[in-house]
C-alpha cells in the first residue's frame, strides 16, 4: 500500500512540478515546496528552549563537548518528514534543505543571534556528493546562517576517502579509523571560534562526534550541533 501510494506522489510529482514534498498534493499560489497542510503536521523539537540539556546534547555527554543542542523535528518512520528527508536525498528536492534552514532560523534568531561564528555542515564522501549533486546538509547550513547572519563555509570539514587510506588496515584498525574520517585543511585557522556544526538526520552521534574532535583539536572555543532531525 505504501509501495502504491508513493508511486502515485512520484507520478504526480512529474505530471505536477509544483506539487508538495511530502503528500504529492499540488501546491496554492502561497506555497513553496511543502504545503501548509504539511507543515502544520511536522513534529518540531523545541529542544532550543532547552539547549543545554536535552536528548541531543545527551548523546554527547562524557565524549566531547557540546555548547547547544538544536533538532527542527522529529522523525517518524512513515510519517511526512521521512517523505521529505527521502526527497531531500534521493528525489533531487535540494532546495527543501535551505528551507529546514530557514524555518529553523526564524526560530533561533531571537535568542542566538550573536552565538556563533562560524556554520559548518557535515561533508559526505565525495563519491556520493558526486552521484547526488549535492550535499543535503549545505542548504540548512547556508539557510541558518543567512537568518542567524554568521559567515557559513560548506568547505571546511573534509570526508577522508576510505577506501585509497584504509584497503591495507586490519579490520579493527579500520573501525578505529572511522573516527579519522573527518579533517580540516591544516592552513585553516579556528581558534578561539563558537562553530555551529550541522547535520541532516542524527542518529547514534559517532559522525557528529568524530567532526566535533577535529574542531576541538583545531582550537574551536566550543562547537554546538543543529540537525534537521532526530528520530524518536
Ligand atoms: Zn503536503
Amino acid at each position: 500500500m505504501m509501495f502504491i501510494k508513493k508511486y502515485f506522489q512520484d507520478l504526480l510529482f512529474l505530471l505536477f512540478p509544483e506539487s508538495c514534498h511530502g503528500c504529492g498534493e499540488v501546491l496554492g499560489n502561497n506555497e513553496a515546496l511543502v504545503c501548509t497542510k504539511c507543515r502544520l503536521t511536522i513534529p518540531e523539537t523545541d529542544l532550543h528552549t532547552t539547549p543545554n540539556d536535552n536528548e541531543l546534547v545527551r548523546k554527547f555527554w562524557g565524549k566531547v563537548p557540546v555548547r547547544y543542542g538544536f533538532a527542527y523535528c522529529y522523525f517518524n518512520k512513515g510519517g511526512c518528514v521521512q517523505q521529505l528527508l527521502h526527497a531531500l536525498k534521493y528525489e533531487g528536492a535540494e532546495s527543501l534543505s535551505s528551507m529546514f534552514g530557514y524555518w529553523y532560523g526564524s526560530q533561533l534568531r531571537q535568542e542566538f543571534e550573536g552565538q556563533f561564528d562560524l556554520v559548518v555542515p557535515v561533508p559526505i564522501h565525495p563519491v556520493k556528493r558526486r552521484r547526488r549533486g549535492y550535499n543535503q546538509c549545505d542548504g540548512f547550513a547556508l539557510g541558518l546562517s543567512e537568518i542567524l547572519e554568521v559567515n557559513c563555509d560548506v568547505n571546511l570539514l573534509k570526508k577522508v576517502s576510505h577506501t585509497e587510506s584504509q584497503t591495507k588496515k586490519s579490520r579493527m584498525a579500520r573501525f578505529e579509523n572511522m573516527e579519522d574520517a573527518f579533517s580540516v585543511d591544516s592552513a585553516v585557522e579556528l581558534r578561539g571560534l563558537r562553530v555551529l556544526l550541522v547535520d541532516d538526520v542524527v542518529t547514534t552521534g559517532a559522525t557528529l562526534e568524530a567532526c566535533i574532535k577535529v574542531l576541538v583539536s583545531k582550537g574551536c572555543k566550543e562547537v554546538s550541533i543543529a540537525t534537521i532531525a532526530l528520530p524518536r
